[in-house]
């Protein structure tokens, strides 16, 4: 245990200083790996001291393994919050290019330019099962020790805004969009509106004039003919020509490969 030296209105910053050399002049055995300090000679004021300097760096090394764990829970904290589903954990912007799912470079550039502040945004479109989601995890997990992201279905988003409203849960529909405004990358994916139900497209509407707003940098997936039947509502037009204009269109045109390649 170290020796707290401590200052008090009688002790001159010389006294502190005689205090230090009087703690480093004893020696100390590392209980990590048992080596002695090694005395080292000192000239204070003309006058010869003998101090005591530790001969490892199990110290520096404690301190960076503690350094290290903290960093990984933070980071698993992260991985927790972004609402990254188990399978999808190892997945890399790497290996899916291994894979030859397509648009890997433009995700690659989209991350080494991310800027929260940006709004630059990117709308996945193609047919169930080749990639997309695994690319929007990807591009999330390359940016979380940076940035904070978040990854939600809309059928999510749908099933917490009702049940706010349902069954009067003290969350609120406006604190559901303020939670998903606060992150740098929001990513919804299956954006498939209901486009029979109202309340969905005035959900869908009001979350996409946030987005707009405050230009929020977003990954929406979709399956092409999603988009045709919401462009059947004026009001989900409207919205996706928004996107249209925000967003960069990765498309995605290989035949679905899940199964084959575990993707
Ligand atoms: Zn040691």
């Amino acid at each position: 245990m170290a020796t707290v030296i401590n200052n008090s209105d009688w002790q001159s910053s010389g006294q502190i200083i005689e205090n230090i050399i009087k703690e480093a002049g004893k020696k100390h055995i590392c209980p990590k790996c048992g080596k002695e300090d090694v005395p080292c000679e000192i000239t204070l004021n003309g006058v010869k001291r003998i101090v005591y300097a530790s001969n490892c760096d199990c110290y520096e090394k404690e301190q960076k393994a503690k350094e290290e764990q903290k960093r990984k829970e933070w980071l698993q904290e992260k991985f927790k919050n972004a609402n990254i589903g188990k399978r999808y954990i190892d997945i890399t912007l790497d290996k899916l290019e291994a894979m030859g799912t397509e648009n890997i470079a433009a995700a690659k550039k989209y991350v080494a330019d991310f800027n929260p502040e940006s709004g630059a945004s990117i709308h996945m479109i193609g047919e169930f099962g080749n990639g997309k989601t695994s690319e929007g995890y990807a591009i999330i997990k390359a940016l979380l020790p940076k940035f904070n992201c978040v990854s939600i279905t809309w059928n999510e988003i749908v099933t917490r805004c009702y049940y706010a409203k349902a069954f009067d849960s003290s969350e609120t529909i406006d604190q559901i969009l303020k939670w998903l405004a606060q992150f740098d990358l929001i990513m919804i994916d299956e954006f498939v509106i209901n486009i029979k139900d109202d309340k969905e497209i005035n959900l869908a509407t009001a979350l996409f004039d946030n987005l707009y707003k405050d230009n929020k940098c977003f990954i929406l997936i979709n399956n092409p003919c999603d988009i045709v039947d919401m462009k059947k509502v004026p009001r989900l037009g409207k919205l996706l020509d928004r996107v249209k204009d925000q967003a960069e269109i990765f498309t995605f045109k290989h035949e679905s490969y899940r199964g084959v390649k575990n993707a």
